[in-house]
């Protein structure tokens, strides 16, 4: 089976992970300040706070922006389930906002629309979290001036998106926004096993963040609320969680950023590609803003018909196919949670069309071949 993603491990990505099991510190060691420090220089966002997950990193952030019960948060539907969940962990009220059918991120006239029927009603959102769909940077000038005319704040899932740009600067840089989180599981971009980082602009956000991967404990003395006793004392100060990011995992982390030029480079190449291939088949693939250089997470397409029997054909044939993303208001937990007058048409339509086919850097030629070949035997089997 050709899986839809997968990761990219050399021998001195080995070697690095190795090299902290023969040191002294597994975890709480120098390698995660190490990696924090090289994603931040790459970005160019001023702080980097590593995590064990984008979840974690997503907590933090909501946390981090003062998201409490009684707030409400919006984000994109057309998303993994985590955009929504990490504000349900502070007790918000989540809401979400319809996509743009071509470029599958956050639709900024229904943004606006949006945003006026709210601030008539007073229950503006106190944060939007805009998802960069594949790696795609939504529209974040436009973003930006809506939450100075609104007053929200904004957090990025840009768990696709280690790599891409916006108007020539790295997605991550938080240029026109408060935070923005990559992710490092296996199927993005760059991997660190499970993992995850928040990066901002903010000293004080990147300070509470770092508390709150602790337990909500520091040691710095400039922090403490009480007068220190000794160089034992550690207070905790709020309710945090244990989020750290272990050292053989930040160890992989350095190792694949030093590929990730590489990596996102060779997704553009496969992606026009599949662009030139497929062409003549009207699959509606994302389109790419001229502001943008994504990173090419995902290739997904719209099949206008029969999506159900395409994919079962394509896994049949030994291809491995997805769907990005059911829509997290149609998840039994989110639906019990929406209001009834939730319309998302872009969202539902795109997600009843929808497939991923494969993509990533180890693609090889005969791979894009049958891949190609078994997809077009599939529409023209299935597609009117
Ligand atoms: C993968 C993903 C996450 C969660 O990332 P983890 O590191 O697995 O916690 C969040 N949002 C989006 C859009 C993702 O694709």
């Amino acid at each position: 089976m050709i899986p839809y993603g997968k990761h990219n491990i050399c021998d001195r990505d080995i070697e690095f992970v190795i090299e902290v099991l023969k040191n002294e510190f597994l975890t709480q060691g120098n390698r995660g300040v190490q990696f924090e420090n090289k994603v931040a220089s790459y970005t160019g966002a001023g702080y980097a706070i590593s995590v064990n997950s984008a979840t974690a990193a997503l907590h933090a952030g909501c946390v981090g922006l003062g998201v409490q019960p009684g707030d409400l948060v919006w984000t994109s539907s057309n998303s993994f389930v985590a955009s929504a969940n990490a504000p349900m962990y502070c007790g918000a009220e989540v809401d979400f906002v319809d996509i743009d059918l071509s470029t599958r991120n956050i639709d900024i006239e229904s943004l606006k629309e949006k945003l006026h029927k709210a601030d008539l009603t007073g229950r503006l959102p106190k944060v939007l979290i805009p998802v960069h769909f594949s790696g795609l940077s939504c529209d974040m000038k436009q973003i930006f001036q809506l939450s100075r005319k609104y007053g929200f704040k904004i957090l990025e899932d840009a768990s696709h998106a280690i790599g891409a740009e916006y108007l020539d600067k790295k997605v991550g840089c938080c240029e026109y926004s408060d935070a923005a989180v990559f992710s490092f599981h296996p199927v993005k971009i760059v991997t660190t096993g499970e993992g995850g980082i928040l990066l901002t602009n903010s000293e004080k956000l990147a300070n509470k963040a770092r508390k709150f991967r602790t337990h909500g404990i520091t040691r710095s003395i400039e922090e403490l609320e009480l007068s220190s006793p000794g160089n034992w004392y550690y207070e905790m100060q709020s309710l945090g969680f244990n989020y750290r990011l272990n050292d053989l995992a930040a160890a992989l982390g350095i190792s694949q950023l030093d590929r990730l030029d590489a990596f996102v480079e060779q997704r553009n190449v496969l992606t026009r590609y599949y662009n030139d291939r497929l062409s003549n088949l009207g699959l509606s693939p994302q389109i790419i803003t001229t502001e943008a250089r994504s990173s090419c997470h995902l290739y997904t397409i719209l099949l206008p018909q029969n999506r159900d029997k395409i994919f079962s054909y394509m896994t049949e044939n030994g291809i491995g196919v997805n769907v990005h993303y059911i829509p997290i208001h149609k998840q039994p937990y989110w639906k019990k949670r929406c209001q009834s007058s939730l319309e998302l048409p872009n969202t539902d339509e795109y997600y009843s069309k929808c497939m991923t086919i494969p993509l990533y850097p180890d693609l090889n030629m005969n791979d894009l071949e049958k891949v190609v070949t078994t997809l077009e035997d599939a529409v023209i089997t299935y597609v009117a």
